[in-house]
């Protein structure tokens, strides 16, 4: 990912998705905590989203959120959600973990603390989705509802589709309990590929299985960026696995330019 900073926020970004020329987006770093609702410094988590919808010029007002449930369903942005979730998790856009938009100017944010994050857009008819995809909403198949939403309401043809997976729990550090391996085998077709034994630790590798999931919606492989980096044991992620309960979150934001008139 490229790294910039800007003053006293620095950003990343994914390089396939900056060829894109309508979209803007972002990946925040510690030490900001983007979560009014939990963690270490939260009642600033309002102020450093209006502050990065200032680096990407998007109006802060319109920022909408999904409420992020640890489920797998996706929704359509419609005007009535627009700000919905901006200032906290309360008034989100309910029951969901994802959101699409092809409306301009209307920025999503999505949070995380280990769990990554799919983005996909479509660069033919200029629209953008995100959906948190938890292990829950891994195996629930959160990234395939997102493409299947998009191919339903804005006609995007997901081999022209790019998509990118986010700074998360990576398989080197994702240790996970047997159960949660045997919820994966009932769901997952390629759940062999998705888990790595390693000195009697069983480890969820995530973003393979949502980087499988893309693939077998129809997203080419290679236009599939993953970012290969690991909240847990890159600090400058907030990590839900290293500091617990009281951790921040980590936000993706999202957003269609105006296209020039
Ligand atoms: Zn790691």
């Amino acid at each position: 990912m490229i790294e910039r900073s800007h003053g006293d926020v620095t950003l990343l970004s994914f390089e396939s998705l900056e060829a894109v020329p309508w979209l803007v987006h972002a990946v925040t770093t510690r030490p900001q905590n983007y979560a009014p609702h939990q963690g270490t410094g939260c009642e600033e988590a309002v102020h450093w989203r209006r502050r990065v919808c200032d680096i990407l010029g998007m109006p802060f007002e319109s920022l909408t959120s999904p409420e992020q449930v640890h489920g797998a369903d996706v929704l359509t942005l419609e005007r009535d959600d627009i700000g919905h979730g901006r200032d906290g998790r309360q008034d989100a856009v309910r029951f969901v973990d994802g959101l699409i938009t092809d409306k301009p100017n209307v920025p999503l944010i999505i949070l995380s603390a280990d769990c990554p994050l799919v983005v996909v857009c479509d660069p033919d008819r200029p629209s953008v989705g995100v959906v948190h995809a938890s292990w829950r909403g891994t195996v629930a198949g959160a990234a395939q509802n997102l493409v299947r939403q998009m191919l339903q309401s804005c006609g995007s043809d997901p081999a022209r589709m790019r998509a990118a997976i986010s700074p998360s729990a990576g398989p080197c550090c994702y240790e996970v309990g047997p159960h949660v391996r045997r919820i994966a085998r009932t769901r997952l077709a390629d759940a062999r590929e998705c888990f790595v034994e390693e000195g009697g630790r069983v480890l969820f590798d995530l973003w393979t299985a949502n980087r499988n999931q893309l693939v077998a919606a129809g997203v080419p492989r290679d236009a599939i960026e993953v970012a290969r980096l690991c909240s847990i044991c890159d600090r400058r992620f907030w990590s839900h696995r290293r500091d617990g309960a009281q951790t921040g979150r980590t936000a993706l934001f999202v957003g269609l330019r105006g296209r020039p008139t």
